[in-house]
């Protein structure tokens, strides 16, 4: 196992058989990413040998290096990236191609090595859309979506909802010209459905009986003392919440989504879905999330 983290000075070309995989971050030291994709391979590996040979690291690499190291990888015999805070928006120029997706999205969280270079993807959207099936059996486009926050996460998770088809989309954020700016940033891909941004929370979707999805993709809730970032009690309907942390598992939004009796589900199936996602676009294959969930699960409790 290839727990440690590395620096991208310590690591030297791989034997011609490996496959190397990697996380790149700065900080990247508390990522469960390589106990979650490593938990993968090895399934894989029991139903083709050449698994055995695919690897996948965190590597510490800083905004000033990413330029030198993504070709540098490459050459070392990396395959698969996945990239996070602060990589997912700043590599975009350095990409030789981006998934259409993605390129709404704004930003990406995986790489993989293609004929003329590095093409960007984003899973998170679909690690959303699979957590949401797998945590509550039900589809994105079955809901009405209430999205909290408007950085990255929200960007993925309201291009998502598009993707999918859901029927009513509303944003509420602290800063309500960044909601209108994630709005427009969407809409200008010629995509014209509503995409309501919020000033508050009464009634946000008037008039629809399908059930509302409070998605927390704010990053109020990371420290444990955090408040909600929304008075449930201000919705009427039937109202599922999905808070996007994982880390802490309860959230005082979900502590007040169970009082409420509402069904509810941290980010950790989004973490385990948009691994999933990467790793079937670096090897082609369909991937176990059990095997992915119980590491993802283990790794939290350490
Ligand atoms: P960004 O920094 O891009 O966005 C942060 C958002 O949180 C902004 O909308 C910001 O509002 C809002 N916010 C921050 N502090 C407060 C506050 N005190 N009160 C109200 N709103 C606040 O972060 P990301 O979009 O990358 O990530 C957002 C969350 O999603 C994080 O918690 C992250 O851990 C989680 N996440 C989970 C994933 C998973 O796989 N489960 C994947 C990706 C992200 P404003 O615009 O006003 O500043």
């Amino acid at each position: 196992m290839l727990e440690e983290t590395f620096l991208l000075d310590q690591l030297s070309l791989l034997p011609p058989h490996e496959v190397g995989l990697a996380v790149l971050g700065n900080p990247i030291k508390h990522s469960v990413s390589p106990q979650i994709h490593n938990a993968a391979l090895k399934v894989l590996a029991g139903m083709d040998s050449k698994f055995n040979h695919w690897n996948y690291r965190k590597i510490e690499v800083s905004s000033s290096v990413l330029p030198e190291a993504l070709p540098r990888l490459a050459k070392l015999g990396f395959r698969g990236i996945n990239l996070t805070i602060p990589h997912k928006v700043e590599v975009l120029p350095l990409l030789s191609s981006i998934d259409e997706q993605a390129k709404i999205m704004g930003a990406v969280n995986t790489l993989n090595f293609e004929k003329d270079g590095w093409k960007g993807y984003n899973t998170d959207g679909i690690g959303l859309a699979r957590a949401i099936k797998k945590d509550f059996d039900r589809a994105l486009k079955d809901f009405n979506v209430l999205i909290l926050g408007a950085g990255g996460a929200a960007r993925a998770a309201t291009a998502q909802c598009v993707f999918d088809g859901c029927k009513q989309i509303a944003i509420f954020n602290r800063s309500i010209n960044r909601a209108n700016e994630l709005r427009q940033a969407i809409r200008k891909n010629g995509i014209d459905q509503e995409i309501s941004v919020l000033e508050s929370l009464s009634d946000p979707f008037c008039g629809s009986d399908l059930p509302i999805l409070v998605i927390n993709a704010t990053s109020l809730g990371l420290s444990a003392e955090d408040p909600s970032p929304i008075n449930l009690s201000l919705l009427r309907g039937d109202i599922y919440v999905y808070d996007m942390i994982y880390n802490p598992s309860v959230t005082q939004l979900l502590i007040e989504a169970e009082k409420m009796g509402y069904r509810f589900s941290n980010g950790l199936g989004m973490l385990v879905g948009q691994a999933a996602r990467s790793l079937e676009i670096w090897s082609g294959k369909e991937v176990c999330t059990e095997s992915m969930n119980r590491a993802a699960v283990l790794a939290m409790s350490e």
